[in-house]
């Protein structure tokens, strides 16, 4: 009688011919080993922590926070609707770089949340880096991927289109249009939020 039946191999063949499934989501670090929900209860402690710490002008009640599994490259972000703030963080992120870089992302968006609340605005500019220094917080950490060194960016509604090298669309920018009917994009270093 053979080891491996017909019908076993058959299945260790398909096994093996599966496609690998986000096995990122597997590998979570056995210290950073929260559920959703803990995740979603620590997340909320330390930004609580973190406004009172920094004596920033936001309470908790002016935002949402939410754990995503839908962001893929993102690490987290602040997004404005009417007057509602929701702040999201990645459990993917989360579950790939650790409690450490999510809490450094949670300062990061309440950075976002103080601008949305107090100056109607939210970049990486001037009111950005008024907190980033004493917070210690990079501006790249809710989107390390986004390295692109230019960004045609639509000045109307804002989308934008990360490049890496100077290429045909960063030098004809200005001689585009947008989906929106602007005409004229700008070319960014920093992508719009
Ligand atoms: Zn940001
Ligand atoms: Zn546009």
């Amino acid at each position: 009688m053979p080891l491996i039946t017909e019908d076993m191999k058959q299945r260790l063949l398909n096994k093996t011919a599966e496609p690998e499934s986000e096995p990122e989501l597997e590998q979570v670090p056995a210290l950073d080993d929260m559920t959703e929900r803990e995740l979603l209860a620590k997340s909320k402690e330390y930004a609580a922590e973190t406004i009172e710490e920094y004596d920033m002008p936001i309470s908790m009640g002016d935002f949402e926070l939410k754990i995503s599994n839908r962001m893929s490259r993102s690490h987290g972000n602040c997004r404005k609707r009417g007057n509602d703030i929701t702040i999201n963080l990645s459990s993917k992120a989360y579950q790939n770089h650790g409690w450490e870089n999510t809490q450094h992302v949670i300062r990061h968006e309440l950075i976002h949340a103080v601008q949305a609340v107090v100056h109607d605005e939210m970049s990486h500019g001037r009111t950005f880096k008024k907190w980033s220094g004493k917070m210690d917080v990079d501006i790249r950490a809710d989107d390390p991927a986004g390295d692109a060194k230019y960004y045609v960016v639509c000045p109307n509604c804002l989308r934008s289109w990360p490049r890496h090298r100077m290429c045909k669309l960063v030098k004809e920018a200005d001689n585009r249009t947008c989906q929106c009917g602007q005409s004229g994009l700008e070319v960014r270093d920093e992508p719009p939020e």
